[in-house]
């Protein structure tokens, strides 16, 4: 049986883990022309995900990979001493086992896991597909599959081509995301340096690479008016919306001119409830986005790409059981992500003078408390908290022998 998937980063690359493992052949094509070694931004993994990772005999490099940011100094618009923080104190409130590893070593590891026995296809993207599987490709190539998968991210072209225009689906959640690379002037090694203020929080980390990357965070009372492709126009609102902030925020700014990579985009998210359509479904970011940098959402595409494999071969590969029990396996995890994803933006980026005071009230409780305290605070948190860390995988591992060819 032969299955084609969409997109080579995360969802992709451990989907086709999995598929390969049960027995199904895989095709992955990437529309990029090789594998991104950018490094991206960071990711997170939490425990199921990690579970996940650790099964696919991948922890040790995911572990080795890992960005290894660990203290966080915080100024306050109007405040001249900043708050410190122990990241790991918040990370392990929030999950008892979890890696931040930049996207594309994550990537990068996935890829080496699976290029042995998956046929990878760079430089080319799906242009139709058929009913009865018939696929045909932008190179011109043809092909025929029995199911195909969109692993193509937030902006799919699986999900275009098969459920419509993204922004039917698309809810932008009130706040902005721009990453720029900059270079390491504050010599961070491992720390994070940043700035909040009502409405906009600006950050710059290096994670162990030779550059390091400044992040923007934003909020607006309504959606802003700019073209996607206009970088030029993102740079000056960018810059707008940062006027007269201190710290190291001017010269961040002027980093824009210089930048080799800059990425800007609205926090938006996906409200799909239904993400199959006769032989084509979604995983990762292309179904189920709750809003990047927001949602965990590196670890639902993992914990995504587990489950549809395992349903695919629990059925050994009758889609129209597989697609349905997965849909039900994901969804309480993808619909509680939306509301982890809206409630973060909201308290990461504060909206008044008094949400700021209280983010700083409880980064400096979160820094003051014992570790077990915090822990236990954040366990029953009603918002969820540990939202990723209460996902219970299902074992697939009976349905190995499942072969489906
Ligand atoms: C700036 C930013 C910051 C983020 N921060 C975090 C964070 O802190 N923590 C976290 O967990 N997550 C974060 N995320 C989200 C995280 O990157 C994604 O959830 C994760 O990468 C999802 O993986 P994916 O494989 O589903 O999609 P993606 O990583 O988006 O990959 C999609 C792949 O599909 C390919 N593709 C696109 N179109 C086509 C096509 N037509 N044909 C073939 N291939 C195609 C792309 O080239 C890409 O390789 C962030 C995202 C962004 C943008």
């Amino acid at each position: 049986m032969r299955i084609l998937i969409s997109g080579a980063s995360v969802a992709g690359p451990a989907l086709a883990y999995w598929l390969n493992r049960y027995g199904f052949a895989v095709t992955v094509v990437e529309r990029a022309p090789a594998l991104r070694k950018t490094g991206g931004h960071a990711v997170d993994l939490f425990r199921p995900a990690m579970d996940i990772v650790e099964q696919m005999g991948a922890l040790d490099r995911v572990l080795a990979e890992k960005t290894g940011v660990e203290h966080l100094t915080m100024y306050r618009e109007g405040h001249d001493k900043p708050i410190e923080l122990e990241l790991r104190r918040v990370l392990t409130a929030v999950s008892d086992r979890h890696v931040e590893i930049m996207r594309d070593d994550l990537s990068e590891i996935f890829h080496d896991a699976t290029c042995d026995d998956v046929e990878y296809v760079f430089g080319d993207s799906i242009a139709s597909i058929s009913d009865d599987g018939e696929v045909t490709f932008d190179s011109g190539r043809e092909d025929r599959f029995d199911l195909v998968i969109g692993a193509d991210g937030l902006h799919s072209n699986v999900r275009r081509l098969i459920f419509g225009p993204e922004s039917e689906f698309s809810t932008w959640i009130g706040a902005y995301l721009a990453v720029v690379s900059v270079p390491d002037h504050l010599g961070l090694d491992g720390r994070m340096e940043g700035i909040a203020g009502v409405g906009r929080m600006a950050a710059m980390v290096a994670p162990h690479m030779d550059d390091a990357r400044a992040v923007f965070l934003f909020r607006t009372p309504e959606q802003l008016d700019y073209h996607y492709r206009d970088v030029a126009r993102q740079k000056e609102l960018l810059r707008e919306r940062f006027e007269g902030v201190g710290w190291e925020v001017p010269r961040l700014l002027a980093e824009l001119d210089r930048t080799p990579a800059f990425y800007f985009d609205s926090i938006t998210q996906l409200r799909l409830d239904n993400w199959s359509r006769g032989r084509v479904t979604l995983v990762g970011d292309a179904g189920h986005c709750p809003g990047p940098a927001v949602g965990g959402s590196t670890s639902l595409a993992v914990v995504g790409a587990y489950i549809l494999a395992g349903e695919l071969a629990a059925y050994g590969g009758d889609h129209t059981r597989a697609y349905p029990a997965y849909e039900a396996e994901i969804g309480d995890y993808v619909r509680r992500s939306r509301t982890f994803a809206i409630n973060a933006a909201r308290r990461i980026v504060p909206g008044t003078p008094f949400e700021l005071r209280a983010l700083a009230g409880m980064v400096w409780l979160i820094d003051h408390l014992p570790a077990g305290l915090t822990r236990a605070a954040a366990k029953i948190s009603s918002r969820g908290m540990r939202l990723h860390d209460s996902i219970v995988l299902k074992d697939y591992s009976t349905h190995a022998v499942a072969r489906a060819r």
